[in-house]
């Protein structure tokens, strides 16, 4: 008994642990896509299959099992459609386990348990609220169902035992769902974190030498075109000088969007430094590379940028340093070291210009 009662466990351990892994990298929730509700409650079916044939022996004569568990976690988490989905698929098992009149009490006590955890969602909004909601009713239907199937000496084992065992199973389940869903929000938030800059949004180093490496690799391999862009603000300590830091982080900000909006949708832009920046430009030659970089600078001259200290808007300038692959020794160290000589270039030429690596030599 307490070993099939360890193996409906470890279940129900696992297959949640698979579904958080496939189905629900986005917690499933009353407001989850209705594709993600469908997967949620045609796996939770499937799972109440597998509990379904891993039945728990009471004794000689009473058999559980914890079918209801998967009903459960989707009115909990889901709502009405997984939990009518995951209701039909344990339904149907049932069926095809033994298709006659001794299947009508079983087949009612899901039922009541779909219609029951469908109100149970709409109505109770805490997620441990509606599982204890839910232990007691399914507990309650099954005692009613156990006693008007056997005698007092058979249902009252049988009804502890399922409610210790609906208890943990539950309680187990609901634990991991809860656990894992922050897991994978905390995994989402941290991968991002750890691939963006804080004040501007835009990727930052660790991913400019990541996806810079990972091109320089594939490119030129495949004889396709790459080009970078580096860029740096003209006399930008003089903003944070005469108007403070925040001032000159706003700029920043400000300056991130002009850039994003002036490359093209599937370039790549990463604030690298201080007030520097580099844009991977893929599928690029350098003639091509040197329009853009044309335009960025020429939109950033002409933005006008809000700065709370002054009445009228501040005009800036940057100068951008151009590269593009082939470079001698083809590695990104050389291709990043030629496109900024040419930015230094840009800045002894007098800045707001640009320069590419080729001229630079
Ligand atoms: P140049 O035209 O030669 O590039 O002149 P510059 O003044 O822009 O260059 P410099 O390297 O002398 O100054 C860069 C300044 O950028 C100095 C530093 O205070 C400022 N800076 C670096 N990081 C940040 C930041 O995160 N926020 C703000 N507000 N300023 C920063
Ligand atoms: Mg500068
Ligand atoms: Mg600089």
């Amino acid at each position: 008994m307490l070993s099939g009662f360890f193996i409906n466990i470890t279940i129900l351990i696992s297959f949640i642990f698979l579904f958080h892994r496939l189905l629900y990298k986005t917690p499933l929730s009353t407001s989850s896509p209705l594709k993600q509700k469908i997967a949620a409650g045609t796996a939770s079916g499937m799972l109440g299959l597998v509990l379904l044939a891993y039945t728990i022996p009471l004794n000689e004569t009473t058999i559980i099992d914890l079918r209801l568990v998967p009903v459960t976690l989707m009115a909990v988490f889901g709502g009405w459609v997984p939990t009518i989905i995951t209701g039909i698929i344990v339904a149907g098992g049932r069926l095809l386990m033994d298709f006659s009149l001794s299947s009508a009490p079983p087949l009612l006590l899901i039922a009541l348990s779909v219609v029951s955890g469908g109100i149970i969602h709409t109505t109770v909004r805490k997620i441990w609220r509606r599982a204890v909601w839910m232990i007691f009713l399914t507990n309650l239907y099954m005692t009613v169902t156990l006693s008007m199937m056997l005698a007092w000496t058979g249902w009252l084992p049988a009804a502890g035992f399922y409610l210790l065992a609906s208890l943990a199973g539950t309680g187990v389940s609901v634990y991991m769902f809860v656990h894992l869903d922050k897991v994978n929000q905390m995994f989402i938030r941290y991968q991002y974190q750890a691939y963006r800059d804080n004040l501007t949004a835009l990727y930052n180093q660790r991913a400019f030498q990541e996806l810079l490496g990972q091109a320089a690799e594939e490119y030129p391999a495949a004889s396709r075109s790459l080009s970078l862009l580096v860029l740096d603000i003209d006399y930008f300590k003089q903003i944070n000088d005469t108007y403070g830091h925040l001032e000159g982080d706003m700029v920043l900000k400000q300056l991130s969007h002009v850039l994003v909006a002036s490359i093209r949708p599937n370039d790549m832009a990463f604030r690298i430094g201080g007030e520097e920046f580099g844009v991977i430009l893929y599928d690029c030659d350098e003639t091509h590379a040197l329009t853009i970089a044309e335009r960025v600078r020429a939109d950033v001259a002409r933005t006008p940028f809000i700065v709370a200290q002054r009445s009228t808007p501040l005009f800036i300038t940057v100068s951008i340093g151009v590269g593009t692959y082939p470079v001698p020794g083809n590695s990104i160290e050389a291709l990043y070291d030629m496109t900024d000589k040419a930015l230094y270039q840009a800045k002894d030429q007098g800045r707001n210009c640009v320069c590419s690596s080729e001229a630079s030599g």
